[in-house]
């Protein structure tokens, strides 16, 4: 079966799905049983797609849990109330007191601050390394380091890792590995392909895709997916029917929305490529960015998601910049149909192995729109930009 065909028809069960397109919503937290023997049925099932207990999941989740597990190439999928829950559930699963972590230095906020002021105080150390490191991860290994966590591409400024050669270090010195693979998405870059062990997203970003739930999933391989379903299951983590469901609608169109969404990405990128404020372009698919031979090598193609390296800038530039933005709306998230920016003046508070002594850095998320009306925007609040240089 081909790419698009497997997603339309993932985890579309007739149990699930009672005879329509899309599985029936189902809210419970009580699961009730006619008899002993269906309940002690059930006991022994628990965990294997059969109803439980509301916290398992019911038919709505199995079917969105399935439709990933196919998407990502894993053994099973683990859904959390957020892209944030599911990094921290990940970890926890696995690490304990005298652990060491090895966290790449381009990693999402919060996940660096869940290292510095959750797992620090739990006995965990963390030390960050370089996107770039590659097959060099080797010295940086303990002999009490336990989860080797990657990002790829890194948060903001977009390097790209050499997966497949950290992943080989990893087995051979007995790491567990996971990835935040929010802007591969599963459809773009399959983790576990690679040999990944643990495969995490904000299904928030491209999966929903509408801007209006928040939810995590986290695919895991044979291996791990045992311990990974039972310390999720312990930790408390379930998410509602509601949100289940319509992160599966959202699966269905990711591919079509993601085809868009790169093609107007390219466009814009491109325009800005050549603008004379911006230094480079960090997008993978661009020869400016960190590691774009690993996405050529790797990725199946790139989303709306990239930034941009300024020449030179002040704070009041960028702010009267965002501010004169009509398209593009200031928003920390990504991934919906509709355009979003941030602007970091630097990145230096957020990198503390590798520094950074560039520009300022502008992040932008290229939605829907028609691509003419987002590149008219950003000439006019790049004029904003230029006029306000200079002043503090
Ligand atoms: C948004 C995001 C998260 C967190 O997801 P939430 O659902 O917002 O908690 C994690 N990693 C990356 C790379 C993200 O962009």
């Amino acid at each position: 079966m081909k790419k698009h065909t497997k997603i339309v028809a993932a985890g579309r069960k007739a149990e699930y799905t009672k005879g329509v397109v899309n599985p029936v919503v189902q809210r419970a937290s009580t699961v009730v049983f006619e008899s002993v023997a269906e309940m002690q049925e059930a006991i022994k099932g628990r965990g294997h797609r059969t109803l439980f207990y509301g916290r398992r999941g019911t038919n709505t989740h199995f079917a969105l849990q399935d439709a990933i597990t196919e998407l990502e190439n894993g053994a099973g999928c683990a859904l959390y109330p957020s892209g944030a829950a599911a990094i921290a559930q990940s970890l926890l699963s696995f690490l304990k007191a005298g652990d060491h972590l090895l966290m790449v230095d381009t990693a999402y906020e919060p996940t660096r601050d869940l290292c510095d002021k959750l797992l620090k105080g739990y006995g965990i150390e963390t030390t960050y390394y370089d996107p770039m490191v590659g097959a060099g991860i080797d010295a940086l290994i303990q002999d009490n380091t336990k989860v080797l966590f990657l990002e790829s591409p890194g948060s903001i400024t977009m390097e790209v890792q050499d997966v497949p050669a950290m992943v080989e270090v990893a087995k051979r010195r007995g790491v567990i590995t996971m990835l935040d693979n929010t802007w591969g998405n599963g459809w773009q870059f399959r983790p576990l392909d690679h040999g990944v062990d643990i495969s995490i997203q904000a299904a928030t970003k491209y999966i929903v895709g509408h801007s209006d739930v928040m939810m995590g999933v986290a695919v895991a391989n044979e291996r791990y997916w045992p311990e990974l379903r039972e310390h999720s299951y312990l930790l408390g983590q379930c998410t509602s029917a509601d949100d289940a469901y319509l992160a599966l609608r959202g699966l269905r169109t990711m591919p079509a929305r993601l085809k868009q969404h790169e093609q107007s990405a390219m466009t814009v990128a491109k325009w800005l490529e050549a603008h004379p404020l911006v230094d480079h372009v960090r997008h993978p698919a661009f020869e400016t960015c960190p590691g774009h031979e690993f996405f050529k090598r790797d990725f199946d193609g790139s989303n709306g998601l990239f930034s941009i390296v300024m020449k030179e800038g002040s704070q009041k530039a960028i702010n009267r910049f965002l501010d004169a933005l009509s398209h593009f709306k200031m928003g920390f998230s990504w991934g919906g149909y509709e355009s979003l920016v941030t602007a970091n003046k630097t990145m230096e508070h957020l990198r503390s192995t590798t520094g950074w002594t560039l520009g300022p850095v502008i992040r932008l998320h290229i939605g829907l729109e028609d691509v003419e009306d987002l590149i008219e925007d950003l000439e006019h609040a790049l004029k904003v930009y230029e006029q306000n240089l200079g002043k503090s």
